[in-house]
């Protein structure tokens, strides 16, 4: 099992928040579009649409694509889900822990290795920063665009 056990306590409380997201969107939290949830809620790291759809198909088989697809946005929308661009065709997507920590992602250009870093040092400062002009933070990211050690080994055969 995962995490601490009131981690797994809040569960039930976040699919209701996402539940009542969907309501006020003036749409249904069907059977299909919480299996699409619950599959991202399971899956670690980053992962494509197409990877939720295996997932999600695993735990109800009538999941189609374009529900997958029309329930992505929702997910975004609520803050359950990530979405990543690496500035390629495909976009990656990424389940929020929910934990308050600050996280900065690495990305190679090459590759589209994604590491995500613990930033609390990150953290911090955005804070700070926002508390000089009298703001309040509600999210930050940072992403750093960068080429791995295994493409600048390659390249520098090449
Ligand atoms: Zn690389």
């Amino acid at each position: 099992m995962k995490g601490k056990p009131s981690a797994v306590a809040r569960e039930p409380d976040r699919a209701e928040a996402f539940r009542a997201y969907i309501a006020q969107q003036g749409l249904r939290g069907t059977r299909q579009r919480m299996a699409v949830y619950e599959a991202a809620r399971g899956l670690a790291g980053h992962y494509t649409a197409d990877e939720l759809l295996r997932k999600a198909r695993q735990i109800d088989d009538t999941v189609s694509r374009a529900t997958v697809y029309r329930t992505l946005p929702l997910l975004v929308g609520c803050g359950a889900v990530r979405e990543v661009d690496v500035g390629r065709d495909h976009t990656y997507y990424l389940t929020e822990s929910g934990g308050a920590s600050f996280r900065a992602q690495l990305i190679c250009e090459r590759c589209e290795t994604i590491i995500p870093v613990e930033a609390p040092f990150m953290e911090w400062y955005g804070k700070a920063v926002a508390a000089k002009h009298g703001m309040r933070p509600v999210s930050q990211r940072l992403q750093v665009n960068a080429i791995c050690a295994d493409c600048q080994k390659r390249e520098a055969r090449a």
